[in-house]
């Protein structure tokens, strides 16, 4: 069987470009003993991929020269090895940036399309969604009436991340850098307001514009200036999910950041996370996320590649912000 694979040609330094990347055609694997053969149908195109890029040690495996990358996904077992997962059965999982993929039978998660679209299963009801859900939960904790404030408002967790705010009676603001994301995030979404952080002279006053009442939850995707905005705006004991900073991933130097100070004087709460620590409440998370999506409450979109030779072109996209919601690849139709 064919196998047309995504290899991690080369370590970027600054921006991700295609010599980073290698397309080649091999033969599909041979599932061994636990094993199984999974076509895959969608791969999540997502950012703490440039992290696996590097050579620096992380809380997640870089990846290998010469391998292909690897992500979520979702596909079809067409050959099986494994008792547990007869062939037929649709997976999500970690798999290769391929066409086909050999994996442990333990690991993957039966997915229903009965239920929900297979695409969702690495967004909407997948990692992105359960980042912005176990963040909010456990960080940000947004009480009725607060105001919380979503960086990449209209990406795949900042979209989620916001509703869920909504859902807690808050005044949510989304950040976004165009117009069309703007006008999805308060339009279609029901956020209170939004900034274009592209069109505006100063984030830090539009801010306050938006948040006439302070900021006291921030839910941070990007970090640097916007982050450096919000500082200035929090009130006393506001509380930042820090749950990515994709504008710093690109940079060979960091940015500084200026009004540290005010998390002293504010009392602040900023806290990290990583959703694969919190993979223990993933059945609650399938439940209530489920029964919000199949009642309207949480809405989603998604931006689809076609095409597994294509993936390449949809991270080096998705890092530039030119995904509108959740970035996915398509590589077959169920
Ligand atoms: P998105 O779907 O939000 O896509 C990335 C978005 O980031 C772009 O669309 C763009 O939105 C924004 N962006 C890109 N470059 C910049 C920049 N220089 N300045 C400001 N914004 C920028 O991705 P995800 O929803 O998958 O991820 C969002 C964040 O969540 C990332 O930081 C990611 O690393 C983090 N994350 C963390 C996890 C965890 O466990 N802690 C798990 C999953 C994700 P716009 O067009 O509006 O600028």
């Amino acid at each position: 069987m064919r196998n047309i694979q995504i290899l991690f040609k080369s370590r970027p330094k600054g921006w991700v470009d295609h010599s980073h990347f290698e397309i080649v055609e091999n033969e599909a694997g041979e599932p061994g003993d636990g094993e199984v053969l999974i076509r895959n149908l969608y791969l999540s195109v997502d950012p703490y991929m440039r992290g696996r890029m590097r050579e620096s040690k992380s809380y997640i495996a870089g990846f290998t020269l010469g391998k292909p990358l690897q992500g979520g996904g979702v596909g079809e077992v067409v050959k099986s090895n494994a008792a547990d997962i007869p062939v037929g059965t649709y997976v999500s999982g970690m798999v290769g940036w391929e066409e086909y993929s050999v994996a442990p039978s333990e690991g993957l998660l039966t997915v229903d399309p009965a239920t929900a679209p297979l695409s969702s299963y690495i967004g909407a009801l997948g990692m992105p969604s359960m980042t912005a859900w176990i963040g909010m939960k456990s960080i940000g904790k947004p009480k009725n009436g607060e105001t919380v404030v979503v960086s990449a408002a209209a990406g795949a967790v900042g979209q989620i991340a916001g509703q869920l705010a909504k859902l807690n009676g808050c005044r949510v603001v989304g950040i976004v850098r165009s117009d069309t994301k703007l006008e999805y995030v308060v339009g279609d979404l029901g956020f209170d307001a939004g900034i274009n952080y592209k069109a505006t002279d100063s984030i830090r006053d539009a801010l306050a514009n938006a948040c006439p009442k302070g900021v006291d939850v921030y839910f941070e995707n990007v970090g640097g200036e916007i982050l450096d905005a919000v500082l200035a705006n929090v009130n006393p004991f506001a509380r930042i999910v820090a749950c990515g900073m994709i504008s710093q991933y690109n940079l060979q130097e960091p940015d500084g950041i200026h009004n540290l100070m005010s998390i002293v004087g504010n009392r602040v709460l900023m806290q990290g996370f990583i959703v694969t620590d919190h993979m223990d409440r993933l059945a609650e998370f399938h439940a209530e996320m489920g029964a919000l999506l199949r009642a309207g409450k949480v809405r989603y979109k998604e931006d689809i590649t076609e095409g597994i030779t294509n993936a390449p072109s949809a991270f080096i996209g998705m890092l530039k912000g030119q995904n509108f919601g959740k970035a996915v690849v398509e590589i077959a139709k169920p």
